[in-house]
């Protein structure tokens, strides 16, 4: 087995290069999917952009760096399309060599009165298909004897409670939890598997709480660097932990948060 370090495209002295390599990156259409998308593609990545949705900016956006791309169109709600997701983009590029799961959902309402639909519909794109997504593309690793990087997009609530969004930080802490296991089952077997914690970024996902003052205030009020994130702040972790550079880096969960953690 060779190790990513020695891979196409990794020349001496720079451990960050991805040229050569090829990133399936999931919800790729909007927000932190795209940030890492572009960014993967910058640091030299083809990208298998895999969504439910257009993914016409993403694709602007990545051809200006110049990496190869490719939309796949799934919805990422059900299990059925994550094999043929790898399957079409080892078909694509030859390769698939970074999964980074990132599509993602939130639903919000007070526990005492929360639905087992948002229960079971955050779980199954959070948790369930990251997992067997995961699954998908280490068995076309093992088989193929090839080295390869997973990293799972967690969040703070992979480490704090929240309020009002039970399903979301039981998913994002189950994340937490199988990152750690996947990495203590394949680190020996070539695959890296890491989690990237975002803070409070300006997506989708958080506009319920921008648009709330408060709750908007208060978020920004505990963030040491004074700031929301910005898809773009996680390009360089999530280059990291794609690259030989994080290589004998496993099951880490690492907050990128502008402080808030250490508050
Ligand atoms: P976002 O703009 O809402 O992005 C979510 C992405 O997931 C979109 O591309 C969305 O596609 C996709 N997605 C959702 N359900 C899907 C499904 N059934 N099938 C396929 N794709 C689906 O929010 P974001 O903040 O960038 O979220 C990205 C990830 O970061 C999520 O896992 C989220 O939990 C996590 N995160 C976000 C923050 C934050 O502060 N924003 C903090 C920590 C963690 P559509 O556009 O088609 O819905």
């Amino acid at each position: 087995m060779t190790s990513l370090g020695t891979s196409p495209g990794t020349s001496p002295g720079t451990p960050f290069d991805l040229a050569g390599l090829t990133a399936i990156v999931t919800g790729a259409n909007t927000g932190i999917g795209q940030g890492i998308a572009v960014a993967l593609a910058r640091a030299g990545a083809g990208i298998a952009a895999v969504g439910r949705s257009s993914m016409d900016e993403t694709a602007g956006l990545v051809a200006g760096t110049g990496a190869p791309f490719l939309e796949i169109r799934a919805d990422l709600g059900s299990t059925e399309p994550l094999a043929g997701i790898v399957e079409r983009t080892v078909g694509w590029s030859g390769r698939a060599d970074i999964l980074v799961n990132n599509a993602g959902i939130i639903r919000r309402a007070d526990a005492i009165e929360f639905t087992e639909e948002d229960w079971d519909a955050v779980m199954d794109v959070n948790l369930k298909s990251a997992f067997f997504l995961s699954q998908a593309f280490a068995r076309r690793l093992l088989e193929a004897g090839r080295p390869g990087k997973i990293i799972n997009i967690a969040s703070m609530l992979s480490f704090q409670g929240g309020i009002r969004i039970p399903s979301y930080t039981a998913s994002k802490s189950g994340l937490a939890g199988l990152t750690r296991l996947l990495a203590c089952e394949w680190a020996a077997r070539g695959i890296n598997v890491n989690a990237l914690a975002p803070g409070y970024f300006v997506t989708n996902n958080t506009q319920a709480l921008r648009e709330d003052p408060k709750r908007s205030a208060d978020i920004l009020g505990r963030i040491p660097a004074g700031r929301w994130g910005k898809p773009e702040d996680l390009g360089g972790a999530a280059v990291f932990l794609a690259s030989p550079a994080s290589d004998y880096v496993h099951g880490v969960v690492l907050p990128v948060d502008g402080g808030w953690l250490v508050r």
